[in-house]
Formats: structure tokens, sequence, C-alpha cells
């Protein structure tokens, strides 16, 4: 068996991958898509300390630091159950049972989708999911933010403090957000509130130039000239393979401890799977070798070697 086995190739499996091995202790990392959200991002600017680099490069360098280790690297596995007996047994959708003394779960989350024509077109070429990430790159432009809870909403506060103008949008008749981010962002003179909207599609020629959605109300079709749409109608965490075994809040998020610890001794989650409150490539990688550490010392006390 692994002494620990990483299920997830993302920042967050890498770096509790590459933590177990600085121990000496049997590690494997499976992963369906190796690097995880990273493969799908353009521009990264806040890995700190390394001022500017891209998605797919980043992914190389991360991937090469795994394989600097004796590290099993099973790529293209995706696991479908994961089970505690003696060891904890990780079932690969192939069939392959896989078992480790300890188990950590760094499965990510993807973004729901709104799903309408120019979407995917578009991604990294206006359309964007992060503000945190992208915000800066789309200083002075005009930017849509569609979704009315909480994220859409602290979206737009954080945007309008960076772009020149934020429209946003929510199909439903009014926002969902807590209240006191609501009066916050009708405090905001750049910022403009339609509600009754559904997007209908994002335009563009190579980039960007505007939205099309429908007043639910009168059934109009109205479009808004602009050069970048956050979408914010979701995180949804990898976890639904996990239903009934782990731990999780309403979300579907793995609860986890100080330790990276679930309620089930033995297995550990890191990254956007997890609770953690914010999502980003250095919060991951610091919770997948908190997770790592907190496995190591979970053996050193209850497992004989
Ligand atoms: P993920 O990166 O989601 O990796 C999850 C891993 O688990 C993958 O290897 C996946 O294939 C695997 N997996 C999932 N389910 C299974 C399964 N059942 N069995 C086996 N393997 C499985 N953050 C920043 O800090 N800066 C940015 O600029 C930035 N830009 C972003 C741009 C975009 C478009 C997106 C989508 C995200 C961006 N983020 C950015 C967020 C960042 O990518 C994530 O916070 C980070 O990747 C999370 O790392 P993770 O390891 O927890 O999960």
């Amino acid at each position: 068996p692994f002494d620990v086995l990483v299920v997830g190739g993302g920042p967050a499996g890498s770096a509790a991958a590459i933590y177990s091995a600085r121990k000496g202790i049997r590690t494997g990392i499976v992963a369906e898509r190796f690097g995880g959200q990273v493969n799908d991002t353009l521009s990264i600017e806040n890995i700190i300390g390394t001022k500017a680099t891209e998605g797919p490069a980043f992914v190389s360098s991360l991937e090469a630091h795994v394989l600097d280790y004796e590290i099993d690297v099973m790529k293209s596995q995706r696991a479908k159950k994961v089970e505690k007996k003696d060891l904890i047994e990780v079932t690969l959708e192939n069939g392959a049972v896989l078992k480790g003394k300890t188990v950590i779960l760094s499965t990510g989350a993807r973004y729901r989708q709104l799903e309408v024509p120019g979407e995917e077109k578009f991604k990294n070429k206006g359309v964007a999911y992060c503000p945190h990430c992208d915000g800066p790159i789309f200083k002075g432009k005009d930017v849509a933010v569609i979704g009315g809870g909480n994220s859409g909403v602290e979206a737009a506060i954080d945007l309008a403090g960076v772009v020149n103008h934020v429209t946003l949008i929510q199909r439903s008749e009014e926002l969902k957000a807590d209240k006191v981010l609501q009066e916050r962002v009708r405090s905001l003179k750049n910022v403009t509130i339609i509600t009754n909207a559904l997007t209908t599609e994002i335009t563009g020629t190579d980039k960007v130039n505007g939205l099309t959605y429908k007043d639910r109300k009168t059934g109009e079709e109205k479009q808004i000239v602009l050069q970048g749409v956050f979408i914010q109608i979701g995180l949804l965490p990898n976890t639904e393979f996990l239903q009934g075994a782990i731990e999780m809040n309403a979300h579907g998020e793995i609860i986890v401890d100080k330790h990276g610890a679930t309620n089930v001794s033995g297995i550990f989650a890191a990254g956007d799977c997890t609770d953690t409150a914010y999502k980003q490539i250095v919060i991951s990688m610091g919770s997948g070798a908190t997770a790592a550490l907190g496995a190591f010392d979970y053996m050193i006390r209850n497992v004989d070697s």
C-alpha cells in the first residue's frame, strides 16, 4: 500500500505529494487531469514570488517538480469510490483498487457554466470566472458580472474598484446576496444593476465585445457593449463520488480541521474541494502541504510501519 495516496493532481495534490515524498514515505497521486483548473488559465499573476506565468507553463513546472521525487503518478485515472477498511481503499473507474494507509483528497472544483453561445469560445478572451485572478486584466474597461448571489455581488464590488464600469446581471427579480452586500453595491456609482435579465449570448470577434440579454418582463432583447464578462453562478466541488463516505457541508465541500483532517481517520483533504474560505492556487498549495503534514503526523501516531 501507499503511505500517502493523493487523489487529484492540481496545485493542492501536487503540494501534498511533494511534502509527503520529502518525508521518505511511499507516495502516489492519481489524477484525472494533472494540473487541474490551472490548465484552463491563461495568465497567472498571483503566485507569490512568480510575477507572471501562464497556466500550461505552470502545470509543466508543477509536474516536473512532482516527478523530481519518487512519486507514483497515475494520470488519466478517475476515482469513483473511497472506503475505509483496514486500509483506505480508492476504487478507480477502470475497476482497479488502490490502497493507502492515509489518503489525501484534492479533487478541486469547477465553475458552473452559463451555457450560452460565446461562453466557451471567449474563455480567456473576455469571459472570466475569478475576479481575484482576472480583475486587473480589465482595468479601465467595462465588464458585466452575471449572478446576483453573494459571489456575484462581491465580484461586482471588487471589480468596481478596478474597472471603469460594472453591469451586474441577475436572472430573477431580486438580488440574492446578503443585505449588507446589496447595500454596498447599490452605493457604488460605477455599478448598474439589471434584474429579470436572462443572458442569451456573449458576443465578440476575436475578443468579447458585448452581451445580449432578454428582459424577462417585456421579452425585449437588449445589448450591452463591454469587454469582459465574469460568470459567478457557482463553484461546484468535485466531490459527488464521496457522498456518504466523508462529511461535507451543504455546498458539497469536504469539512476539514486545521490539520486538513476529515471526519474519517486517516483521510485528509485539501484545496478547492474543501470548505476553505477562499479558492486560489497559493491557498490550495498551502492546504496541500498542511494535509500532507497532517497525514504524516497521523501515521507516526496511529499506523504500524
Ligand atoms: P484543481 O485545480 O481543481 O485540481 C483538481 C484535480 O483533481 C485535477 O487533477 C482533477 O483532474 C482531479 N480530479 C477531480 N476529480 C477526480 C476524481 N474523481 N478522481 C481523480 N482525480 C480527480 N487561482 C489563482 O490563484 N490565480 C489565478 O490566476 C487563477 N485563475 C483561474 C482561472 C480559471 C479559468 C480558473 C477555472 C481558475 C483559476 N484560479 C486561479 C483558481 C485555481 O485554479 C484553483 O484555486 C486551484 O487550481 C485549485 O487547486 P486544487 O488542486 O484544489 O484543484
